[in-house]
């Protein structure tokens, strides 16, 4: 017996709805989440024209782990061609989405075409209907969320913002705002609002009450028992409950790898005013996603409203922003999920704007007002700008690369993204297995995929040694695997959970064997896709796995680390050593022969014919 396969395709031009049965191949060849997203994607590649034309697919995702009784059963994927990036796009989200959609007998959507008037998809029932939302378009998400829970009661809900409407092109996914029983979050990277709201899609509520199916249950209930033990058992627990991510602040600060003004310094001076205990101390409650045994959304209050805080939002918006006001970084990121934007993209953008002013490549006249490091009021102005699609703002919501090609004067060497998508909140100078990890990170520069700094720190942060590589290939298996199954992953990362559990739940769900290194070549399966996707889509090849030039050519100006950069021709060493692990050419291409080994055989048929 399979526990897990139904798909709706939706068709929003004509409001067409089909649900479908998943077939063994992609039920077992690709689990679910990001693997079934990465699959129909590639189905679907050749009518695709743009990540906001109708023509583009969305897809949510739900993984055979979400909403059942295993702890951090609560992920879903939103993933379409990125309207950012021009490749493949996904985020992953927490929250109660991947939970309701199961026990609405519903494990993913996959919507096509644009609406002509603005509408929302109601999954209820093992039925999805798309409403009309007249009357939410224009609303922030927060008001929309309110606004459909009046309507539908206890659900689970995903809205875009005004950014996701104007087609801002980090423009994020809110899922379950401001409910203290559930962790609300953001589907933030790779702009999957600007997909959601070029096909005219408002928001998408899930409402489920029924039982997930399950192969064996006394056996997922075993497993999930010895889970249970070890989080409970772990000496780090204590620490993650208090703090949640937001340690990471002072953890980075003390390993100079904090962004500071735009990735130009590694440390910030004051960041016990911002950083976990800072937090901790003011924080209002504590809220999680559907059966979380070790919740991390830690909120504070802002003005009228709640903001749930993590590291990278903080760091991004904070540090790199020259902010380090609990209060002023709270306040940016609420606006920022407020008017639907990717916290770590934003920041991103403001503090090239704000480097620019530094420099003199940019001035008053191009963008209104003065734009200074630390200046919180202007942080708040500009986020505004962006989503409203105003001023300056228009071009700022295009992504740092597209807008640091108009501004031009030199300022391309410290725009910080790879293939498009913003750097996440991690200095990588010293760091090359991390420095690797964006490089080659499928989607972009992303940490989630390889967070590969602490294996820098331990083997040494000079060291481009094969290892590195080897760390990195590892990490951009396993990490994926957590979103194909839909399953958080942090009782791994911050627990030390085993992973092997992970594959016995799997086993119990859908009643086959699966051990942790079967699960880990669909991973590698996936990668490999997402990989000829981006070669298909955009010619992504060896020129392209790269780092900003400032990661070549600026060295860590201060500290322990100072001195240290990227070295060009150690870094190309390694990524030819990462290619060759991989089974890909000098160019960077998955070779026939590998794709074959992965059982991608349409996949080698298109890219070598
Ligand atoms: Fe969600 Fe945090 Fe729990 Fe993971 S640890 S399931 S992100 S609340």
């Amino acid at each position: 017996m399979l526990g897990y396969g139904k798909i709706a395709y939706v068709d929003l031009t004509d409001k067409q709805v089909e649900v479908v049965d998943v077939g063994e191949e992609l039920a077992f060849k690709y689990i679910g989440g990001r693997g079934w997203a990465a699959y129909i994607i590639f189905e679907n590649l050749d009518q695709i024209i743009h990540g906001t034309h109708p023509s583009n697919v969305l897809v949510v995702a739900t993984g055979p782990l979400d909403g059942t009784i295993f702890k951090g059963g609560s992920k879903t994927t939103f993933a379409a061609i990125s309207p950012l990036t021009g490749i493949y796009g996904d985020s992953i989200v927490g929250g109660h989405l991947g939970s309701m959609m199961r026990r609405a007998g519903i494990d993913a959507l996959v919507i096509r075409g644009a609406s002509q008037e603005p509408c929302y998809l109601l999954v209820e029932d093992g039925r999805v209907e798309v409403e009309s939302a007249e009357g939410l378009w224009g609303l922030h998400s927060r008001d929309a969320d309110t606004k459909l829970r009046e309507i539908h009661g206890d659900c689970s809900i995903a809205t875009i913002g005004i950014a996701g409407e104007k087609l801002v092109n980090f423009a994020c996914i809110n899922v379950d705002w401001d409910l203290k029983l559930r962790r609300h979050a953001q589907a933030g990277r790779t702009g999957m609002g600007a997909a959601m709201g070029s096909k005219k899609l408002k928001a998408i509520v899930a409402k489920g009450g029924g039982e997930v199916e399950v192969a064996d249950p006394e056996r997922l209930a075993e497993v999930v028992e010895r889970l249970r033990d070890q989080i409970a058992g772990s000496t780090l627990y204590e620490k993650w409950e208090k703090y949640g991510t937001m340690s990471v602040i002072e953890w980075s600060n003390n390993a100079e790898a904090l962004p500071t003004k735009n990735f130009q310094y590694t440390r910030f001076d004051g960041v016990e005013r911002f950083g976990g205990e800072a937090v901790h101390r003011v924080e209002e409650y504590t809220s999680g996603c559907a059966n979380c045994m070790m919740p991390c959304g830690h909120t504070v209050s802002v003005g009228d409203g709640h903001v749930t805080v993590d590291y990278e939002n903080f760091a991004m918006l904070g540090p790199n922003l020259g902010l380090e006001d609990l209060e002023a970084i709270a306040k940016a990121n609420y606006l920022c999920d407020y008017y639907g934007l990717d916290t770590i993209s934003t920041g991103s953008v403001i503090a090239f704007v704000m480097e620019c002013f530094q420099r003199g490549i940019l001035d008053e006249e191009h963008v209104g007002f003065e734009v200074r490091w630390g200046d919180a009021e202007t942080v708040y102005k500009l986020i505004k700008l962006i989503a409203e699609r105003k001023g300056f703002g228009n071009l700022m919501a295009l992504g740092v690369r597209e807008l640091s090609r108009y501004v031009g004067g030199g300022s391309e060497r410290f725009a910080m993204h790879v293939k498009g998508l913003e750097i996440s909140a991690y200095d990588h100078r010293a760091a090359p297995a991390m420095a690797l990890s964006y490089a080659t990170c499928d989607i972009g520069a992303h940490h989630n995929r390889s967070w590969a700094i602490t294996y820098d720190l331990e083997v040494g942060r000079d060291d481009y040694g094969e290892d590195k590589a080897r760390r990195v290939i590892y990490l951009q298996h396993l990490r994926p695997l957590f979103d194909m199954l839909g399953v958080c992953r942090f009782p791994w990362v911050e627990l030390k959970v085993d992973p092997n559990l992970y594959a016995e739940a799997y086993s119990a769900v859908v009643g086959r064997e699966f051990s942790l290194d079967d699960l880990l070549l669909c991973s590698e399966r996936v990668w490999n896709l997402t990989r000829v996707i981006a070669i298909l889509k955009k010619g992504i090849d060896v020129e392209d796995d790269t780092l900003p030039a400032r990661d070549f050519e600026d060295p860590i100006p201060d500290g322990e680390t100072k001195g240290s950069r990227i070295d060009r021709e150690r870094f190309m060493e390694l990524l030819r050593s990462y290619y060759r692990l991989r089974g890909w050419d000098e160019r960077g291409w998955p070779t026939r022969e590998k794709l074959l080994e992965l059982g991608l055989e349409e996949t080698a048929e298109k890219l070598y014919g």
